[in-house]
């Protein structure tokens, strides 16, 4: 399945015209949405295996599979389509994404659930796979700002209560907006266009700050906001509560939902920011918890005694001990689970109608494979977690008349939110530059990421891609494995994250680095899920600047002894030089590595003529562009650097009136 587009599936697209029909089919099959078209249209449009033929009227085919769509795209007038879906329409929280696009494919129109069903996003994906241009009309969108109900999306935050289109009002606006964030990442803060409303100082006693003119709170704790309250409120809830559980055997849902739902609401906790359960290994099928954790959606994190007896509570109970092996059940699987959200890239998700995720807990060393403690490592271990861990609730025993069982609960604060979400990892080739250049593909997949990861000079070249939202990360060009640790990070968190490289990026580029990374990881190779976009890489954009000179077998090679031995690289050039290959020299000389060209010149006039053609192209596509035709005896006098990319021809390559020519042998 693609990457791409998942969380909209199912989708369906619907056009009544063979026009339309073309139109869309293609955008189906990428995003693997089913197509709707009238019988009328049957015997015009060619029947591919997603496309299904509808004999009702439009309206009363709609009627039908509106609710088992989460969206649809139309191409059809949009007042049509108004008129088709204002029945149906309930409210953005359960209607599906509508999209329209208009027959000639200029335009991709987001109609209705734009935030909540996600039909902004839709329509920036669709737009580039068009070639249209996206219409977006929801006034955070024009200010560049994320929209404020679906700001902790990409972090699994849940909505919590509060007057939410009072304050996106007041954020449309322009107002200023108190916002009090005591949990979650922070990531979305450090990328907000430089005007923006949001005030994040908390007040300090007698200084006075701009009078905020709503308030958004994003913390574990549930604030309970007055209705006659001037100040409009809203507050999300970061997944970050671990609640650990202990129970008797046969201890009953009711009895667990409860006592959670009486200890949250006692201590003033939000039941949404709970980020999963936690108890010991032997509780894996305990039926009750399942059926708890499936009923919420909950993942169910499992320890063995062992570890839990290796942390430290404040109410250990021989009893316990003696029954399962450890002091404490509740306490320590609520710190263990904390912990492990800190340091662990375990599997994020929740598979809907499906028995919950239960995962088989322990504690990994940061730099090391997954492992449990061995005994004589326990202590070091222990200081950590006693360090890191934050109990804010210490273990209470909770009974319910009349059902069945008893339960210990205690809750823990982690550091870092549980995001549900499987993280995604898409390796895009931007291309030489030009926006043009880049395959509409890459352009989607830049447009549907929540991260967009890469060496700052390539960021720049693709700006107009990004949208409001989107939390763009510049590194320097020396940085490609922390660039490539930081994506996998994110992933790992559960972002979806775009790493660009300039040209193709498993030329030279980024593709590479991510995947062997992976690989170091113990990577199952499905989460975080990788899909790879092509693009134009330098030898072919530099060829067709100068002619066609790659007509014949050609092959690459990097002059950057960094990460490969000189040797190596010299055995390359003798042996491409010698089978008279057409040669792309990549990375051919920076301010500290001037000699390798010299030497590499060197072992091709040993080979060749010192007219054999060369083409020097510097920034091909981008706006200082340099082209230069020479022969090999002179390629030393023209100027070279990293941008630059070198074609040498072979033996039969010829210049002719500017234009590089290497025959493929039709004229003889
Ligand atoms: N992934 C890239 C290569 C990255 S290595 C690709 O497929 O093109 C960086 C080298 O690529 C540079 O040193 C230069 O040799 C070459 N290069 C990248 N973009 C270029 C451009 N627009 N014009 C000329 N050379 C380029």
């Amino acid at each position: 399945m693609n990457v791409i587009g998942q969380e909209f599936q199912p989708i369906a697209a619907i056009a009544t015209t063979p026009t339309a029909a073309k139109l869309l089919q293609p955008i189906c099959q990428t995003l693997e949405a089913t197509l709707w078209i009238p019988n009328s249209c049957q015997k015009t449009v060619n029947l591919s295996l997603k496309t299904q033929v509808y004999t009702d009227s439009l309206k009363n085919h709609l009627v039908n599979i509106w609710q088992d769509y989460n969206a649809i795209i139309f191409s059809l007038a949009s007042g049509a389509v108004v008129r088709l879906i204002s029945p149906l329409l309930q409210d953005k929280y359960h209607d599906p994404a509508v999209v329209v696009v208009d027959e000639a494919g200029k335009f991709v129109i987001s109609l209705c659930s734009g935030h909540q069903g996600g039909a902004d996003q839709l329509t920036n994906i669709l737009a580039p796979l068009l070639n249209a241009t996206p219409v977006i009309t929801g006034a955070s969108h024009n200010l560049e700002l994320p929209g404020i109900d679906i700001l902790g999306k990409p972090f699994g935050w849940q909505r919590g209560e509060g007057d939410w289109n009072k304050v996106s009002g007041i954020i449309a606006r322009g107002e200023t907006v108190q916002v009090l964030q005591e949990a979650g990442s922070i990531l979305w803060q450090k990328h907000l266009p430089h005007q923006h409303p949001f005030d994040f100082e908390f007040p300090k006693i007698g200084e006075a700050s701009p009078t905020p003119k709503a308030r958004i709170w994003i913390s574990f704790t549930q604030h309970q906001f007055s209705p006659d309250s001037d100040l409009p409120k809203v507050q999300w809830h970061p997944r970050v509560l671990w609640v650990g559980v202990g129970c008797e055997r046969g201890t009953s849902k009711k009895l667990i939902a409860t006592g959670i739902e009486k200890i949250f609401s006692t201590h003033h906790l939000a039941v949404r920011a709970i980020a999963g359960i936690a108890t010991i290994n032997i509780k894996a099928d305990e039926i009750g918890l399942l059926e708890f954790c499936q009923e919420k959606e909950l993942p169910l994190r499992t320890f063995s005694a062992e570890l839990l007896n290796c942390v430290e509570v404040p109410n250990p109970s021989n009893i316990v001990a003696t029954e399962v092996g450890t002091p404490s059940v509740a306490e320590a699987a609520a710190i263990l689970g904390a912990k492990q959200q800190q340091d662990t890239n375990f599997q994020q998700g929740y598979k809907n109608n499906s028995s919950p995720i239960v995962e088989q807990g322990e504690i990994r060393d940061n730099k090391q494979e997954s492992k449990l403690p061995l005994q004589g490592e326990l202590q070091e271990e222990e200081k950590q977690l006693k360090l890191s861990t934050n109990l804010l609730v210490s273990k209470q025993i909770f009974r319910l008349e009349g059902e069945p069982g008893a339960m210990t609960i205690a809750v823990a604060l982690a550091e870092k939110e549980y995001t549900g979400r499987t993280g995604k990892l898409l390796l895009i080739g931007t291309g030489p530059g030009q926006l043009d250049q880049i395959t509409s593909a890459a352009k989607t997949a830049i447009s549907y990421a929540d991260v967009v990861i890469g060496y700052s000079l390539y960021i720049d070249l693709i700006k107009p891609l990004f949208n409001p939202g989107q939390i763009v990360e510049k590194m320097p060009i020396t940085q490609e494995r922390q660039r490539a640790e930081r994506a996998i990070e994110l992933a790992n968190f559960g972002l979806t994250v775009a790493v660009v490289s300039s040209g193709d990026c498993g030329i030279y580029g980024m593709a590479g680095l991510v995947l062997e990374q992976l690989r170091a990881s113990c990577w199952d190779g499905k989460i975080p899920a990788v899909e790879i976009f092509p693009g134009i890489s330098a030898l072919q954009s530099a060829a067709s600047r100068v002619g066609a000179p790659l007509m014949h077998d050609f092959c690459a090679i990097s002059l950057s002894d960094l990460l490969t031995p000189w040797e190596v690289i010299e055995k390359r050039l003798i042996a491409a030089a010698m089978a008279d290959f057409v040669v792309a020299i990549y990375n051919p000389k920076s301010q500290n590595r001037t000699e390798q060209l010299v030497k590499a010149i060197n072992i091709f006039l040993e080979y060749r003529q010192p007219e054999n053609p060369v083409a020097v192209v510097r920034s091909a596509y981008r706006e200082n562009e340099e082209i230069t035709l020479t022969n090999l005896d002179k390629l030393l006098e023209v100027s070279v650097d990293m941008l630059t990319v070198i074609l040498i021809g072979n033996q039969s390559t010829g210049i002719y009136n500017n234009w590089m020519i290497t025959p493929r042998g039709y004229l003889g």
